[in-house]
Parts: C-alpha cells; sequence; structure tokens
C-alpha cells in the first residue's frame, strides 16, 4: 500500500458511514416501498437457495393440506423457465417427479404469465414464502416455504453471496460503467475502497453476533471452516464445526484422538475392505479408526462434494488444513488472535504471521486422500484461500474486537482495517466476474482498476447491494444519482 492510501484509511472509515451505508439504506427502504412485498422479506434467489440447500423442516404439508418431503429438490435452472427442473417429492406417499418454481408471493404466478407459459406445464411444485391469494396451479401443489425454515437457514445469509448462487447470466453494462469510464482509476479505486470496508464491516457484525452466542473460539472455528470449505464445501465444513464443538475437541486424551474424530466423524476415513490404500497410511489409518470407534462418536452425514474439487482442495487435504490452523492457535484461536495483534503493531507485519503457510499436517502434502497421491506436493491451503480466509474472518473479528472487548485496543483495530486494504488480490469466484461485466467497459480495464481484496469485495458489495437487490433497474437506484466521485472530498 502507498503511505497517502495507509493515511487515508481513517477518512474510508468515516465515508462507509457517512455516504455509503445511508446509499444502502436507501435501496434497502426502496425494497420496502415496493407495493408488492412487505418489509423484510426476502429476495426469490434466497429463497431458491432455501429450496436447493433443503434448509425445510419436513414433513411438510401444502396448502392443500398434503404431506410433502423432498426426495430431489431438482436442478437449478440458470436460464429461462421453472426454477427446478427434474426434482423428485413424495407427496401424500407418491412420488412425483417433475418442476419447482419459487416465488415471493404466490400471485406472482400470474403476475409472470406463467398459467399461458408451456415451459411450465411440468411444473408439480410452487414454493411461495407468503400465500396471498390462492392462485391454482394446474396438477401442482403449493408450499408456503415461511412456514417450514430450519434454524440453519441463516447460514445462507453468507452462502448467498458466493459464487455458487450466481446466476450465470449475461450481465448488462450498468449506468454505474458509463459514469466509472469517464472517471480516473484512483477515483473507482476509492468508491471500491469505502464498499469493501462496508463489507467487511457487515462481515464483522456477523462474526460478534456469532461471538455473543457461541463464545470467541467457537465463533472462529466455526468460520474459518466454513472458509476452508470455499464453494461447494462450505456446509459440510460449517456442520462438522458445529456438532462437534472446539470444547468437546480440547477434552480428548490427544493430539491423535482430535485427529480421529475429526477425520471419523467427518465420514472421510478411508475403508482399506473397499479401496486400497497408499502404504504410508496403513498403520495410522488403523489406528484413527480404532481410536475413533473406542468413543463410539457417530459419523455424520454431511454433504461433502468432490464433483468440482481439484485433487489439490480436496475435503481430507482441507480438513487436515483446519486441523493444522487449530493446532497451531493450541485450540485457542482468540486468545492466538489477541497474542498476533499484540506482536504485530503494523498492518504489513500483521499480514506477515496471518498469511503464513500452514504447518504440520506433512504428511498431506502429496496426498488427495487415504488411497491416492498428488503430484507435486504442495502446501495445504494456497495463498488465494489464506487470503480470504484472512479478509473474510480474522481481519473482520480484529476490526470489530473492541466492540466485543471494550478492553481490546482500538489501535489493533485499526492496523486490522488497515491490513484488510493492504491484501492482494484473491481468486475470482462467478459473481465477482458478473459484477466486473457490470461496471467494467471495457471489462479488461479491471485489472488495473480492482487490484486487491479489498477493491474485490468492494465491486461485489456493489453488485451484490445495488444492482441485484434492484433487479439491474438503475433507475431507482441511489447510485445512480450519487453526485459524481470527482467532486467529492477526499
Ligand atoms: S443498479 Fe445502481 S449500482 Fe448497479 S449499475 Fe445501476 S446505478 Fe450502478
Amino acid at each position: 500500500m502507498k503511505k497517502e492510501e495507509y493515511m487515508a484509511s481513517d477518512g474510508l472509515e468515516r465515508e462507509v458511514r457517512l455516504r455509503y451505508r445511508p446509499l444502502c439504506l436507501q435501496v434497502s427502504l426502496l425494497g420496502e416501498e415496493d407495493a408488492d412485498y412487505g418489509p423484510q422479506e426476502p429476495g426469490e434467489r434466497f429463497l431458491q437457495a432455501v429450496w436447493n440447500e433443503r434448509h425445510l423442516r419436513e414433513p411438510m404439508r401444502t396448502v392443500s393440506g398434503k404431506t410433502l418431503s423432498v426426495l430431489s429438490p431438482g436442478t437449478w435452472n440458470v436460464s429461462g423457465g421453472p426454477d427446478f427442473t427434474h426434482a423428485k417429492l413424495m407427496v401424500e406417499g407418491k412420488v412425483v417427479s417433475g418442476d419447482v418454481e419459487i416465488h415471493r408471493v404466490a400471485s406472482d404466478w400470474i403476475r409472470h404469465g406463467h398459467p399461458s407459459d408451456p415451459a411450465y406445464r411440468d411444473v408439480v411444485l410452487h414454493g411461495v414464502w407468503q400465500n396471498d391469494r390462492d392462485v391454482e396451479v394446474l396438477g401442482a401443489e403449493t408450499l408456503v416455504m415461511s412456514n417450514y425454515l430450519k434454524p440453519s437457514w441463516q447460514r445462507l445469509l453468507w452462502d448467498t453471496e458466493d459464487a455458487r448462487y450466481a446466476y450465470a447470466q449475461k450481465v448488462p453494462f450498468g449506468e454505474c460503467a458509463r459514469r466509472w469510464a469517464a472517471l480516473e482509476n484512483d477515483v473507482i479505486q476509492r468508491t471500491l475502497a469505502v464498499a469493501g470496508l462496508s463489507r467487511m464491516e457487515s462481515r464483522g457484525d456477523a462474526l460478534t453476533q456469532a461471538v455473543r452466542e457461541r463464545g470467541a473460539d467457537q465463533a472462529l472455528y466455526e468460520a474459518v471452516f466454513d472458509g476452508l470449505g470455499y464453494k461447494s464445501n462450505r456446509t459440510a465444513f460449517r456442520m462438522l464445526a458445529e456438532q462437534l464443538p472446539l470444547v468437546e475437541l480440547l477434552a480428548l486424551k490427544d493430539e491423535a484422538d482430535r485427529e480421529a474424530m475429526l477425520f471419523g466423524m467427518a465420514g472421510l476415513l478411508a475403508d482399506p475392505t473397499r479401496e486400497p490404500v497408499l502404504p504410508e497410511w496403513v498403520t495410522l489409518l488403523k489406528d484413527l479408526w480404532n481410536r475413533w470407534w473406542s468413543h463410539g462418536a457417530p459419523r455424520l452425514e454431511l454433504p461433502w462434494s468432490r464433483s468440482h474439487a481439484r485433487p489439490y482442495n480436496s475435503p481430507c487435504r482441507r480438513l487436515a488444513a483446519g486441523l493444522a490452523w487449530l493446532r497451531h492457535t493450541q485450540y485457542a484461536p482468540a486468545r492466538w488472535l489477541h497474542a498476533c495483534s499484540q506482536t504485530a503493531t503494523t498492518p504489513k507485519a500483521l499480514l506477515d504471521l496471518l498469511l503464513e503457510p500452514m504447518k504440520g499436517q506433512d504428511q498431506w502434502r502429496g496426498c488427495v486422500d487415504f488411497c491416492h497421491r498428488i503430484r507435486p506436493p504442495a502446501d495445504l491451503l494456497g495463498l488465494p484461500r489464506r487470503i480470504d480466509i484472512v479478509g473474510n474472518v480474522i481481519l473482520p473479528y480484529l476490526h470489530r474486537r473492541p466492540t466485543m472487548e471494550p478492553a481490546s485496543s482500538p489501535t489493533a483495530a485499526a492496523v486490522a482495517r488497515d491490513a484488510f486494504l493492504l491484501l492482494p488480490r484473491s481468486q475470482e469466484n462467478r459473481l465477482l466476474k458478473e459484477a466486473v461485466q457490470r461496471f467494467f467497459m471495457p471489462p479488461s480495464r479491471c485489472r488495473e482498476v480492482v487490484d486487491n481484496l479489498s477493491r474485490q469485495q468492494g465491486l461485489l458489495d456493489i453488485y451484490r447491494r445495488f444492482c441485484l437487490t434492484l433487479d439491474m433497474q438503475c433507475d431507482r437506484c441511489p447510485m445512480a444519482a450519487a453526485s459524481d466521485a470527482r467532486h467529492e472530498p477526499r
């Protein structure tokens, strides 16, 4: 970071409070003013995520009183037609296959013109948040989803920000792209840094809530494990951390028992009777099985996904990285972070400490799992993933610590904030690619403008809070009406 940028960080934080947050509030109020939808009602994307992730308590009952359970939610359809295709349901004891359409209110079925659209004739379930009026959907049942939410649905508040819920749609240039095309890079970068800081603060607020509910160590453990699951395995990692709490892990006799419980409960121990185990794992695997059995702990039904994971990102390697991190913190992440922020008094020193590669668990460097090797051997967690975890969990936590622990140092919080502004770029996800299309003309300009993590996150935050919330309607967006950033005080 350049010296003048570092000096400007206090001003950026003021700008988050005085300018960016009020604009965000305006957008949320615009949503509340919408005549069709009441305040606090989730968007369709969120409801689709709830359906896709099966965050609904079963058995359910449809509006007509039939019992309903979901055998398969179907395939999320990101182009025209029903939201999910080829779903499999059990309705009143009978298996029913077909499509599922999700709406915020039942009357949207008519408002969107579906009754006369042949693409919707195979719909077997109409999922709605609110049954505002009786709407007959020929051949389909209606389900009021808000009656059956599991407590775990809140996890989606984070997940829906991520790439896996992005639509593979062609995103049109927005009004901002026209304005930004005429601005210098440094003006746009400042706007993005403000939005990025706002996003970091929101992450910190979510962590603060978790710390109040479950304590700092457990909240950090869950959030870091969630980050280890990147994209397809976040839910599985978070469930593991929730169901094997840190206090139980710490109470075990020794490190080998902890390793056995984590891998055993995760269901990741290989079965040597079914697949050939690598020679170096044979003895150790047997020991892990014996230790796990001796505790009588359950094997959790975790939704591991291996289909899109690169071998280097396999669940076993990620879990080994999580274990290495826990050992590094001596199973007390909050105390470890407190020590880090006392030792490292500059943003750069703090990042050097936090971004160090994981040490230990070296036997995993050359393995995908207990049965397969990878070449060449590599660190358990690559730098981009470490940047993401530090930017999404660790620094937001350190920045918000004074609100959780009044005795902690505000200077350390400012160092954490400035370390966030220093973090290098991370990997792009699909949502970020959409945002680039939306804001940059030509999109290739983003390479020189969006050059660090805070700006990447700022771009995502504006896209999510403004463009997606307003369904891309720039004419309703306060960001379009905001005064030209060139004339704002710096
Ligand atoms: S919706 Fe708002 S933030 Fe998005 S491009 Fe249009 S004016 Fe910009």
